[in-house]
């Protein structure tokens, strides 16, 4: 459903169709808003925190980035499967009503197997369209969108996982008669094609979702806008100035990715070859280069990547490729090796085995010397450390990696002081500092003190950034820009209750503090 826009769907010169801004929109603002998307179906591992109707997540990573959830929300299972779970009595009729009544018996036949997300989003939207619940000014649209159905016949293996699955779909959703297994496959290919990472509003992973409105928006490496979401709603926001008329661009990928890994995550799954102003110009910008050419490589080094040459296939990966010729395919493997711990560190549950493998990954991106700071994927690496860093209880190296962050890797990385990925950064680390400052009997507060670390005034400093650009990446009504300000407010009170002047020539204390954190990240050896 949408509910408030300033874009139009038109013909794309990019690819089919495409969002188009209504008006001229200055940059952190609103472009589009939809209050439900069609369909949302969550990551298993999801199900047992997460409301499946109204996707409020109850528990975070931490105490830190869990805190834009109301204290008191809980989940209750389904009494019927006791595998999906609500917040509410609400949630959970409006969940029936819609596709769950179909589902419920289903899923209690499984014996605790769990179906894939894209097929119960497939069976959610063929249970939910049989009764005629989806108004067909989303049924339209929805028909429209790009299956790809005939790349993926034409893709071998895949498609016969594609076909499977697709015929689970049909099977156990509550219109087997309604739908012919062509159309349910059909269907099933769209959602694959069209579906967006169903996020929190700090960026947490929670399942998948599709809004035909919202599929329209092409893909750039550079893009003039981005997407957040807040429990079922989903806004565009500008993240640069678009003028009327202007072609609306969203980021399928991650855009701080270099050349060759954008390049065939998109050619693998939305079948095509990116052209945008960034990948026209190849791998010679930023998200590229390495800190010299392959053939600086040092002799350590370089016998090191010649046995991972004949020990794995990175350098045969093509997101790995760097160039042609021996060289270049050392410091492909090289590359390959940094991705590929950085990918298993994400599969992990335990906080302490993820750091472990995360930190053996920025070590390579050390040693070798190859990798600027902000090259990915050591800058991702560094941002995953820190949160598992948190949560394994060593607050002061995970406070030193966001300081180097904060001062090194996000202003390169996105420019923009209202990106999301940066304010929630920004929050993460202002939301850890308060903490550590609040430990004031902690010895390693105290000697941070000492050395003139002044953790109160670095908390404020880091909130009131966040306070300054929420309302630009979030939207001042979502239940983040919320829970900033609350927070903001509630620091306030707590600083000035018994000093009313506690706040007087703040901004020139945090001028002062700051080259003082900033030497804090320089102090870590990698
Ligand atoms: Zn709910
Ligand atoms: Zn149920
Ligand atoms: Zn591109």
């Amino acid at each position: 459903m949408t509910d408030q826009k300033y874009a139009y769907v038109g013909k794309s010169p990019v690819a089919g169709n495409g969002l188009f801004a209504e008006k001229d929109i200055p940059a952190g603002e609103l472009i589009l808003s939809i209050s439900r998307p069609l369909v949302g179906a969550l990551d298993v591992s999801r199900l047992a925190d997460t409301c499946a109707n109204c996707f409020i997540w109850t528990a975070g990573p931490s105490i830190i980035t869990g805190t834009y959830v109301d204290e008191g929300v809980s989940v209750k299972k389904c009494s019927g499967c006791q595998q999906l779970r609500y917040c509410s009595k609400k949630c959970q009729r409006q969940s029936w009503k819609r596709y769950h009544k179909d589902e419920c018996d289903l899923i209690d036949n499984m014996d605790g197997k769990q179906l894939p997300k894209v097929v119960r989003a497939t069976i959610q939207i063929l249970s939910t369209q049989a009764k005629g619940l989806i108004n067909d000014n989303i049924w339209s649209p929805f028909l429209r969108l790009e299956s790809h159905i005939n790349e993926m016949r034409a893709s071998g293996d895949q498609w016969a996982d594609i076909q499977l699955m697709a015929q689970g779909a049909h099977n156990f959703s509550g219109a087997r008669y309604a739908f012919d297994l062509q159309f349910a496959t059909e269907v099933f290919a769209r959602v694959l094609t069209n579906c967006m990472t169903l996020v929190t509003p700090t960026l947490d992973p929670l399942g998948i979702c599709l809004d035909p409105i919202a599929a329209c928006a092409n893909h750039s490496c550079d893009p003039n806008a981005f997407v957040v979401m807040d429990g079922p709603g989903l806004s565009f926001r500008s993240l640069k100035p678009i003028k009327k008329d202007e072609e609306i661009f969203i980021s399928y990928v991650d855009v701080t990715n270099p050349h060759a890994r954008r390049q065939y995550e998109l050619k693998h799954r939305w079948f095509f070859s990116c052209r945008c102003s960034k990948c026209r110009k190849g791998p010679t910008l930023q998200e590229d280069l390495f800190n010299f050419t392959p053939d600086e490589l040092d002799q350590r080094w370089r016998e090191t990547a010649d046995h991972l040459l004949k020990v794995t296939k990175f350098a045969d990966d093509p997101s790995n490729w760097v160039g042609a010729g021996p060289e270049a395919r050392r410091i492909s493997v090289l590359q390959g090796v940094a991705f590929d711990e950085y990918e298993e560190a994400q599969a992990l549950s335990d906080p302490k085995a993820a750091a472990d493998k995360l930190q053996h990954g920025m070590l390579l991106c050390h040693q070798t010397k190859l990798w600027p700071v902000y090259r990915q994927p050591y800058a991702a690496m560094r941002h995953d450390f820190l949160v598992n860093t948190v949560s394994t209880g060593n607050l002061p190296l995970a406070f030193a990696q966001g300081a180097r962050t904060y001062f090194t890797i996000d202003p390169i990385l996105y420019p923009e002081t209202h990106h999301p990925v940066r304010v929630v950064h920004n929050w993460t680390l202002a939301m850890l500092t308060l903490y550590i400052s609040s430990e004031q009997d902690n010895v390693i507060v105290k000697s941070m003190l000492e050395i003139g670390i002044n953790t109160g005034i670095i908390a404020y400093g880091l909130l009131y950034e966040v306070a300054s650009n929420v309302d630009k990446s979030h939207g001042n009504s979502s239940s983040f820009a919320k829970a900033v300000h609350r927070k903001m407010d509630e620091v306030i009170v707590d600083m000035t209750r018994g000093n009313s002047g506690a706040l007087r020539g703040m901004m020139d204390k945090i001028k002062e503090e700051w080259p003082v954190f900033e030497q804090l990240g320089k102090w870590l050896e990698y």
